[in-house]
């Protein structure tokens, strides 16, 4: 009698290998009924994930190396639940790492001085969690700094207030009225200019590393929930850097570097991916596609995707790895030190010396230098550019911005629907969701949230609980 066959496993082409694209891999590629046979494919000829990050010499007496990831990929408690359940499941350590951020206030739209001792000593400095009383800078004059913390003090007393108990309006879809933006919010609750021009935006700007106008442009709700979700918990880093996640996530994948897609083109037998190579173009079909792209790379690649991606705001990032310490000189003369070293909480996660994230604000953008261990400086936005003989290295990505109407697309694209084959290769269901005609979308932005990398664990999760397969940390499974 003749066996029956085992049904043969569907291909499934990857496209790109940031966070998204390597957890999306890995849950498809671990299905305990492997139906799915993964390829990773990236434009770099290095997988992106941790491929700026930089190995510093250790110093400790093992003598390892360790990494300084850039850009940073930190993340905390509370808004990071499913990421840290990654983690947890692919026993990568991670620790707390508290941080202490300076505000300095500089003229509007300053030339970078030819001097760097001419750039101004901070106005604020800022303890996340309130993890130690935070210092006053020494230049300062005393009444004037003492007026400055409980002013904002007070401002950030009500922002928090607001944050939990006064909910930003919601999208109306009867009268077609958008959710409020992040700057309408403010000025409804009152939120004084001064603090939301000096404090407030030039914070939430270094973490979404986009302009001050950008920022306040996004939906109210995103940053209201990071806030609620993040307040009092620890911020963590990943203890090796975000490579040994990188090594994990790879295990057994078939990745293919150097391919750039061009073309995505899905027909009522499979998806047809075109691609470039150092050896030359190449196109291939596989039953489903994954594009773990930014938006505007993904409309196009597929120009299906053209009309509903092409509202979601995106901006080029600069990030610079550098030994320049002229450029932070006034902060480090101006605050205390603090000689604190790792030490073991009762929790169980290490915490490292708290490290210096300086913030220079000039009313439109907020450059970010945050001091890593091993005297190496990592500059996002910069307003002053480092001596370039002490430039390690430089680097540009793209972020992902929000909007209200943007929100209102990726929210309708990723609406709950369970994966439907025959949907998948029906003509032209309109609008696109994710999963029609065999494609689907990962990513940071492809969330209802923040772009942050608790948005690539959602989307890949979601992808796998499409095409049926358990998510191995995921509780509601
Ligand atoms: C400066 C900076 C600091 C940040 N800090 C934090 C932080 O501290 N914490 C946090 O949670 N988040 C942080 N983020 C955000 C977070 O890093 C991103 O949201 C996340 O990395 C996005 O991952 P992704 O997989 O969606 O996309 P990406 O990492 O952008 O990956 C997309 C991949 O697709 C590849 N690709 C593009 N086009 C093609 C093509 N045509 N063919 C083949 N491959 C292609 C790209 O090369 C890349 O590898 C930061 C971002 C930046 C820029």
């Amino acid at each position: 009698m003749k066996m029956p066959q085992p049904p043969r496993p569907r291909s499934v082409a990857i496209v790109g290998t940031g966070m998204a694209g390597l957890t999306t891999a890995h849950l498809l590629h671990r299905d305990p009924e492997s139906r799915y046979e993964v390829t990773l494919l990236e434009k770099q000829d290095k997988i992106s994930l941790a491929a700026e990050s930089i190995a510093i010499p250790s110093r400790d007496e093992k003598n390892q190396q360790v990494w300084a990831d850039v850009p940073m990929r930190a993340f905390a408690g509370g808004f990071y639940h499913n990421l840290i359940r990654m983690y947890d499941y692919l026993e990568v350590a991670y620790n707390a790492q508290p941080f202490l951020f300076s505000f300095t206030r500089l003229p509007r739209h300053q030339e970078p001085p030819s001097i760097p001792s001419c750039i101004p000593s901070p106005q604020m400095v800022y303890a996340s969690n309130f993890h130690q009383f935070p210092p006053a800078p020494r230049t300062a004059d005393l009444v004037r700094w003492a007026v400055e913390a409980v002013y904002a003090i007070v401002c950030y007393c009500w922002f928090t207030i607001c944050c939990f108990f006064i909910a930003p309006y919601e999208e109306d879809p009867k009268t077609g009225r958008l959710c409020e933006s992040l700057d309408e919010y403010l000025r409804r609750m009152w939120m004084p200019r001064h603090y939301v021009t000096n404090y407030l935006v030039p914070l939430i700007s270094s973490v979404c590393t986009c302009s001050h106008e950008e920022l306040l442009c996004f939906p109210a709700s995103d940053v209201l929930a990071y806030k609620r979700r993040t307040h009092r918990q620890q911020h963590f880093v990943v203890s090796g850097g975000v490579q040994s996640v990188q090594e994990k996530l790879l295990k057994g994948i078939n990745v293919r570097l150097g391919a750039q897609i061009t073309h995505v083109a899905p027909d009522k037998t499979g998806v047809q991916i075109k691609y470039s190579t150092p050896d030359g173009d190449t196109t291939e079909k596989f039953d489903l596609v994954i594009l773990a792209v930014s938006p505007d790379i993904a409309a196009a690649l597929y120009p299906s995707l053209s009309s509903q991606l092409s509202t979601i705001p995106t901006t080029t990032v600069e990030t610079i790895a550098h030994t320049d310490e002229s450029l932070i000189t006034p902060m480090l003369r101006a605050t205390s030190s603090d000689p604190a070293s790792d030490k073991e909480l009762a929790v169980g996660h290490v915490v490292h010396a708290t490290q210096r994230i300086h913030l220079f604000s000039d009313g439109h953008i907020t450059e970010a230098v945050h001091e890593q261990p091993n005297s190496i400086l990592v500059t996002t936005n910069p307003i002053f550019p480092p001596e370039k003989s002490k430039v390690i290295r430089s680097a540009h990505f793209t972020r992902v911005l929000r909007s209200p109407r943007s929100r209102a697309v990726i929210n309708a694209v990723f609406k709950d629907r369970k994966y439907d084959p025959a949907l998948a290769k029906s003509a032209s269901p309109f609008p696109w969701r994710n999963g029609d005609h065999g494609v689907f979308l990962a990513g940071g932005w492809c969330w209802d949230g923040m772009v942050l990398l608790e948005g690539c664990i959602v989307s890949a999760m979601r992808v796998a609980n499409a095409l049926g397969v358990e998510v191995p940390w995921d509780e509601e499974a």
